[in-house]
């Protein structure tokens, strides 16, 4: 009777077909680690147990959107609602410049330990040098560890970020041209580009633990476009994107930052859109300051 027993566990657990469902839809019962949870063109696998899993994703149009997925404890599988945008936190008027614009929201999660990355140097556009690229990478953790701003505020974020170098591995996220999903974890940071839906320039999944402490967080950005790896030239025009200053924004969601509205705080480096030829991010605003000394 042992025997069978053990067998019938095993049969259990190997018949769980990975599912997916859509997050705007009641989850059903029974979701797994693994299983699938879409909003639009956004999705994550479930998380492990006690695990929280959010996609925060960037197109170059200013759209912007996140998905958060919990699994409790007790295996309760939930969308994580996110805070209301705007709250109270806007202490300036609209359009405010960098350094008068106070307005932040958090994610949910903040990192306890030190934040060590990799590079996918082999993911790099053909059209851009790796060196220059991991470069901008670097100076992008550095703007956010540093909280190097323009605004003459004291770096008071005790936040730290450490490049471990290049990796051959990819980030956990799956990218096609119609989707992109955070996948499962496996406790490596990396940055690398990859394939995204043709509009989003790059994407974020911060995985953290039932106390809202960070365990993991990757980024991907965009193959598909056309990037300056370091500061964009004067004299830019037409669609092309520095990969300093959208890795910056896309770091300040790894180091817990959520979006401010695009209309509201343009000047922000959290604001949601990232315009072509535009430097604005690599520093940054009053705002993303506060936010992050509100978190470190
Ligand atoms: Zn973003």
């Amino acid at each position: 009777m042992r025997v069978v027993a053990v067998v019938v566990l095993l049969a259990g657990c190997m018949s769980h077909e990975p599912i997916e469902v859509s997050a705007d839809d009641p989850l059903p019962a029974g979701l797994r680690t693994g299983d699938v949870v879409h909003r639009g063109e956004l999705a994550v696998e479930v998380p492990e147990v006690g695990e929280t899993v959010t996609i925060t994703v960037d197109g170059d149009d200013g759209t912007s959107f996140a998905l958060s997925i919990s699994q409790s404890p007790g295996g309760e599988v939930s969308v994580v609602d996110a805070a209301p945008d705007d709250e109270p936190l806007v202490i300036a008027a609209a359009a405010a410049g960098p350094c008068e614009d106070g307005a932040f929201h958090v994610a949910g999660h903040v990192w306890t330990t030190e934040y060590q990355w990799r590079f996918q140097a082999g993911s790099t556009p053909t059209a851009n040098s790796k060196d220059n690229v991991e470069t901008g990478l670097q100076r992008a953790a550095n703007a956010i560890e540093t909280s190097r701003n323009d605004c003459g505020l004291a770096d008071q974020v005790s936040a730290t970020a450490r490049y471990l170098g290049r990796t051959a591995s990819a980030p956990n996220i799956k990218g096609t041209s119609t989707k992109v999903t955070c996948g499962a974890r496996d406790n490596a940071n990396v940055v690398g580009f990859g394939n995204l839906p043709p509009s989003y320039l790059g994407v974020a999944c911060s995985w953290a633990d039932g106390a809202g402490h960070a365990l993991e967080g990757d980024v991907r950005l965009s193959a598909k476009h056309r990037w300056f790896p370091l500061e964009v030239p004067t004299g830019c025009s037409g669609a092309r994107y520095g990969i300093q200053a959208v890795a910056t924004h896309e770091l300040g969601h790894v180091f817990g930052l959520a979006h401010v509205s695009e209309s509201a705080h343009p000047n922000l480096t959290m604001s949601t859109a990232a315009a072509n030829c535009t430097n604005a991010p690599l520093t940054l605003g009053l705002g993303d300051v506060r936010g992050l000394r509100q978190l470190y």
